[in-house]
């Protein structure tokens, strides 16, 4: 790196984020009605798991992706979970996902009873790469009667999840026609995606299944809460049913046919969605001036900022660099930090943290790669 970059760089990030003494990483913006919609909730006393705030911001977010239904859920993690669940996913059961993401993807494989198998992500994208996915198919499993078996672990590979990372799209129309031809099940993993579309279409909606989150660092949020989107019927339909304890509907008998989950995101949580949801395109507008202010700078540093891929619109939700190599990236991050600018590495790789050791997996040199050097910068939407 040139002399007096990381310097630069922090008193840059200093003059994007003024009033901040602290700059964190992502934090929320409350700037709508969010403070009326959450007391007309509270008024009407239907705080919790019924009440019109969440059907509402169900509709409104299917619309906002295009996707025919959706689903709310109490966070993204229970999403996934559930995402799987639908599909009867479980014992004996291999899903395939990337290495390179927030630890909640593999924990919700794991929830099932599946095991996770973990293939390399592309350099560009950062997500699940189709080459790799494609290779390791072709090698190392076999079709048997339209299951796609794993010739080592004999594990049946029943679906597979991408992860749309930092908010820029994965190769998902790639990924669906192989996912097709293998009998697998194709879920995305849009927690960190709300905004960011793939040739017009939003992420989330060309798998069987997409999951958002709404975290309270994620790009809107309602407190704690996740979505599931789907275009079939059937699935949404037993989404909602088993997310909500798999009651079946009776003036007062506890009928309960399947084992259901409590998943079903509270009243008071999706009225601040909603609020959030009406400032989510004034939001993208100022992630994406944020984001070229933030090229423009990092172009005469001589470091690579992380673009959005060709034909893609990202939410830039977190912008990245690429530094050198993992000296580079410690330097930049224990500097940055003392500065009180908050700055993160990607996530460690799933497939070496403690649970997951055992796990099978591809050559990964991809995402170690990317592990090595990506750092993620201050990224809020600017004041
Ligand atoms: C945030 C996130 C989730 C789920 O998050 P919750 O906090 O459970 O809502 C899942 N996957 C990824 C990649 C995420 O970033």
């Amino acid at each position: 790196m040139k002399p007096g970059m990381i310097n630069r760089t922090i008193e840059f990030i200093k003059t994007l984020y003024k009033d901040e003494e602290f700059v964190p990483l992502h934090a929320p913006r409350f700037w709508g009605h969010e403070k009326k919609y959450t007391a007309d909730c509270i008024d009407s006393t239907f705080v919790s798991s019924v009440g019109k705030f969440v059907d509402e911001f169900e509709k409104k977010c299917a619309a906002y992706c295009g996707a025919k239904y959706a689903v709310a859920a109490v966070n993204g993690t229970a999403a996934l979970h559930m995402a799987l669940v639908l599909k009867g996913i479980g014992v004996g059961d291999g899903v395939i996902t990337q290495p390179l993401s927030f630890v909640a993807t593999a924990n919700a494989i794991h929830y099932t009873g599946a095991q996770p198998v973990f293939v390399d992500v592309d350099r560009d994208t950062m997500s699940l790469s189709p080459d790799k996915l494609e290779q390791f198919l072709k090698t190392e499993v076999v079709l048997q009667q339209g299951v796609a078996c794993h010739k080592l672990s004999g594990l049946k590979l029943r679906a597979c999840i991408v992860m749309h990372t930092l908010g820029h799209p994965g190769r998902v129309v790639e990924l669906r026609k192989i996912c097709d031809l293998w009998g697998l099940v194709l879920i995305e993993d849009a927690a960190e995606s709300m905004g960011s579309f793939l040739s017009g279409r939003h992420v989330g909606t060309f798998g069987t299944m997409g999951v958002l989150s709404f975290n309270g660092n994620k790009i809107i949020t309602t407190g704690g809460g996740g979505m599931l989107l789907f275009n079939d019927e059937a699935l949404a339909r037993q989404a909602k049913h088993l997310t909500t304890t798999a009651k079946i509907p009776h003036p007062w008998e506890y009928a309960h046919d399947a084992v259901g989950y409590n998943y079903r995101m509270p009243n008071l949580n999706a009225a601040l969605g909603l609020a959030q949801l009406e400032q989510l395109d004034k939001f993208l507008v100022s992630k994406r001036v944020v984001a070229e202010t933030y090229k423009q700078f990092f172009v005469k540093e001589d470091v690579e900022f992380v673009c959005e891929p060709i034909d893609a619109a990202s939410n830039y939700w977190l912008n990245a660099i690429i530094l050198k190599d993992r000296g580079e990236r410690d330097a930049f991050l224990e500097a940055t930090n003392k500065a009180k600018v908050m700055t993160r590495p990607l996530w460690k790789l799933l497939n070496t943290l403690n649970p997951y050791q055992r796990s099978f997996k591809t050559n990964l040199d991809n995402a170690q790669w990317l592990e090595d050097r990506v750092v993620n910068i201050p990224s809020s939407v600017a004041r």
